[in-house]
């Protein structure tokens, strides 16, 4: 399984990140996307990938601090894209749940990020809240179709993830399709091709069921796979390896 975004460079793994990455081994978990969106998390993103061959990191700035973020951050960032274990700018994107970063701060952010992956030539990872239509706009305005990438832990409408993938975004799918009244993010992972799946746990957020509202993990990324199999009606081990194949092909990872 390829656990396409998770924060073990959290807070919440400081104690006990040498075990946790170890039960993510035991469950099969062969890859695994640390993404940063600070300065520290950023630090903490490199050091695992740099620590574990099968650990990739993604460098970005988080849309909730976006205000924080000062030009030799995203030189920073810029600097960090050649790394040869960073496979992804992000996560970036907007959130309009929290008014720490004001809107036009946000945006601001998010397009200076993408201009960065043009430039460099690397994948984007998007994060969206309660901001669907302006995320949407700035990819078109943007042109972020050159470089493609990952709506995260997707929420939106059927409608939303086909124009996404139109612009070369895979839709990727976290602990809220496990849930049972998840209505909604069940619909649209049925109809989005299978080639275009991914994913990922957001841990230490985003449990799935059963162990909602605890601490998530890589290893509980079977528990999203083996939701999305049957959605898609499919042996859970097909799932795996189409969504491990599409992650590697959008990440460039050859082993
Ligand atoms: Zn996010
Ligand atoms: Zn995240």
């Amino acid at each position: 399984m390829f656990d396409t975004h998770a924060h073990l460079n959290a807070v919440q793994f400081q104690e006990d990140v040498e075990e946790v990455i170890e039960r993510a081994l035991a469950e099969g978990v062969e890859h695994i996307v640390v993404v940063g969106f600070d300065t520290e998390t950023i630090h903490g993103a490199i050091k695992l990938a740099e620590n574990y061959d099968f650990i990739y990191a993604a460098v970005g700035w988080h849309p909730v601090d976006a205000i924080d973020m000062r030009d030799e951050d995203l030189n920073w960032i810029e600097e960090l894209a050649s790394h040869p274990k960073v496979v992804a700018l992000g996560e970036m994107g907007l959130d309009y749940h929290w008014d720490k970063s004001p809107k036009e701060v946000q945006k601001e952010v998010f397009r200076r990020q993408i201009r960065l992956a043009k430039k460099v030539n690397l994948p984007i990872i998007i994060h969206n809240r309660e901001a669907t239509k302006d995320v949407v706009d700035i990819l078109r305005e943007e042109g972020a179709k050159e470089v493609g990438g990952i709506m995260h832990c997707f929420s939106g409408s059927l409608e939303v993830a086909k124009e996404c993938m139109d612009m070369n975004f895979y839709i990727s799918f976290g602990g809220p399709v496990t849930f049972k009244n998840a209505k909604k993010p069940k619909e649209v992972a049925k109809e989005v091709p299978i080639d275009r799946l991914l994913i990922e746990t957001d841990c230490p957020y985003l449990s799935p069921h059963p162990f909602r509202g605890k601490r998530n993990e890589p290893s509980y990324v079977k528990y999203v796979a083996e939701a999305l199999a049957e959605l898609k009606e499919m042996p859970v081990e097909q799932l795996i390896e189409k969504t491990s194949e599409n992650a590697k092909r959008l990440f460039g990872i050859t082993r």
